[in-house]
């Protein structure tokens, strides 16, 4: 079964969880989902970039729990191993910019890449992203990871919906990590453990993993639904 590892489960001031990050690391290439603020602080502690020689960044969106520390991490990469990062979010201008004022050239410590139909072999995935609901300010993106030997994963990023035909997906023994909050209100952006609950039936819930929390007692109730909560290693 293909999983991610987490350095991060929690929601943007779930401070104690740091925030939700993913990554996937295999013959020498680094995949790593969203750098929020906290993030390049843990990759650092963690030795991370250690044989290292391939770095792909997801963007989901641009909320600071998610970017905070891009450019550090960027910039690091760049100074400490010669490492030029490839970095993918759909609305290109967006993240360039962002990272131009933030004093990182273009082609020197960072490509930005296409987001469609994107392959990295040495990950034998692919990548696929799609629009999804969350702020009414940024657009924020989902990711389909489709790896050649089956088994894939899909990440929602921050999301007050389920943008893609859950059932069809989980029944082939696919994996999900997915928004899920405790709070749960009209207007809310994020998706409460109530809504997820009425989307995916109870057999499934053992391949939704919950990511972005919030809540002291997250883990029981999500638990005591039957989903599994993302660890953080
Ligand atoms: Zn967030
Ligand atoms: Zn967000």
């Amino acid at each position: 079964m293909n999983k991610l590892y987490f350095l991060g489960r929690g929601s943007g001031y779930n401070t104690k969880e740091g925030n939700t990050s993913a990554y996937l690391k295999k013959n020498e290439t680094l995949l790593l989902i969203d750098c929020g603020e906290s993030v390049f602080k843990t990759i650092v502690e963690k030795n991370l970039i250690a044989r290292v020689k391939y770095i792909h960044v997801l963007i989901t969106h641009m909320h600071s729990d998610h970017v905070g520390s891009l450019a550090s991490f960027i910039g690091f990469c760049y100074w400490k191993y010669k490492i030029v990062t490839n970095v993918y979010f759909y609305e290109k201008d967006k993240v360039r910019s962002f990272l131009e004022l933030l004093g990182l050239i273009e082609d020197e410590s960072f490509m930005i890449m296409d987001t469609k139909n994107r392959k990295i072999d040495s990950l034998d995935l692919e990548i696929f992203p799609s629009l999804t609901k969350h702020s009414k300010t940024i657009n924020t993106y989902s990711y389909t990871l489709k790896f050649y030997e089956g088994n894939d994963i899909f990440y929602s990023g921050d999301t007050y919906e389920t943008n893609f035909d859950v059932i069809p997906f989980l029944k082939l023994g696919n994996i999900i990590y997915h928004d899920t909050c405790l709070k749960d209100f009209k207007g809310n952006v994020h998706t409460s453990l109530r809504v997820l609950s009425e989307i995916i039936p109870k057999k499934y819930r053992k391949q939704v993993y919950c990511i972005h929390i919030d809540g002291e007692n997250f883990v029981e109730k999500a638990e005591k639904q039957g989903f599994n909560v993302v660890n953080v290693i």
